[in-house]
């Protein structure tokens, strides 16, 4: 990961940059901000850089030994911590047990989500945590002399996600760290941090992309046509991780997180996000907005039949099931009528080739009328 590899954020790389050359970085600096902002992107692409033998201007040079290294994760200078999972109770468990799986997954792709990486480590729903164990381990490591390099670098995703016992043990250290060493902490959620923990970093905010980054960069460098680039953006609302998997998803998936998003905005009736959903859907064509008409007519009548204890055709795919479990309580023999007529009327007003913007806003609104009385 080089700066020039991250999606937008030109005004945070162009502080980073700076903090090198004119030598002061700071030893503890947060980066925080939503998911799928980058901040794992930035904080590789600045670590990169500062311990790169010949970097430029503007980047890392990507070619020397130390830029080798890094594109492997195998600086020992660079490490890691994030949150692990515990398979027994009294496991005592660190990072460096799930390291080799961390170094491909982040190699992959470095947009992730936490979500994502539980879920590569196979944790069966239990709790990440970066376990109190790990604050030895962090010791110990910064102990050593930097091996190769001017600095030791330690990288702590989601330290929200530290044990109060572990962040404790590390404070000494984070107020007078050892000399040549940087803490990066990377964090999307800074309210559940100790304050004695965000008083000693340098925080630095990593605003949400702008869904134009997101779009630039699907095109550019996923090799995404125009159109379906912009929908997904829309969608990921400046997540980029969330942005990758919409892309992995298949058609009819994209059918369903569209009803979904759909459904969560006529309940809270935002005129401005729903206006957003109409473009996204009017972005697609007519064919697929009639697809979508009729496969949420499916997934309503799915969800009656739910409601009323009846048996259904058992056509849900695990996560529309999921979803159905809650939703099929606002769909019952009183609405259903109505629901059922708003995308019928929507369904035969686009097929007339009426103006689709102003069919499924009218849509949106008539279902927003509907299921919040
Ligand atoms: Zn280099």
């Amino acid at each position: 990961m080089l700066f020039r590899d991250v999606i937008g954020q030109k005004p945070v790389i162009q502080n980073l940059i700076r903090s090198v050359q004119e030598g002061r970085i700071s030893h503890a600096q947060m980066l925080f901000g939503p998911e799928g902002a980058g901040k794992l992107p930035l904080a590789l692409a600045y670590s990169r850089y500062i311990l790169c033998t010949s970097r430029t201007a503007e980047d890392a040079c990507g070619h020397c030994v130390s830029c080798q290294k890094i594109s492997k994760l195998i600086h020992p200078d660079l490490h890691f911590v994030f949150p692990v999972f515990r398979e027994k109770t009294a496991e005592k468990v660190t990072s460096e047990k799930f390291l080799p799986l961390w170094r491909s997954f982040l190699q992959n792709n470095p947009y992730f989500s936490y979500n994502q990486w539980m879920k590569a480590l196979d944790s069966e729903n239990k709790q990440g945590m970066i376990f109190v164990e790990e604050s030895a381990e962090i010791l110990r490591k910064l102990s050593l002399k930097p091996y190769e390099s001017d600095w030791k670098v330690m990288i702590i995703w989601l330290p929200e996600r530290m044990h109060p016992a572990a962040a404790n043990k590390l404070l000494k250290i984070l107020e007078e760290p050892p000399d040549q060493t940087l803490f990066l902490l990377i964090s999307e959620n800074t309210q559940t941090i100790l304050p004695t923990i965000l008083s000693r970093v340098q925080m630095i905010r990593v605003p949400r992309l702008p869904d134009s980054d997101i779009e630039k960069a699907l095109t550019e460098k996923y090799a995404v046509d125009q159109t379906r680039a912009r929908r997904v953006a829309l969608q990921a609302g400046g997540n980029f991780a969330r942005a990758l998997s919409l892309l992995s998803l298949s058609a009819e998936d994209q059918q369903f997180d569209r009803f979904v998003t759909l459904m969560r905005l006529v309940w809270k009736k935002n005129i401005s996000e729903i206006l957003g959903w109409v473009d996204e859907l009017a972005s697609v064509g007519r064919e697929e907005q009639k697809e979508f008409l009729q496969y949420a007519l499916t997934l309503v009548r799915e969800n009656l039949l739910l409601n009323l204890k009846l048996p259904f055709a058992h056509r849900l795919t695990e996560p529309e099931l999921e979803f159905s479990r809650k939703f099929s309580a606002f769909i019952h023999p009183d609405n259903i009528e109505q629901i059922h007529d708003a995308f019928s009327k929507a369904q035969t007003h686009i097929e007339a080739n009426a103006y689709d913007k102003l069919v499924l806003f009218d849509l949106a609104l008539s279902l927003s009328e509907i299921i919040r009385s």
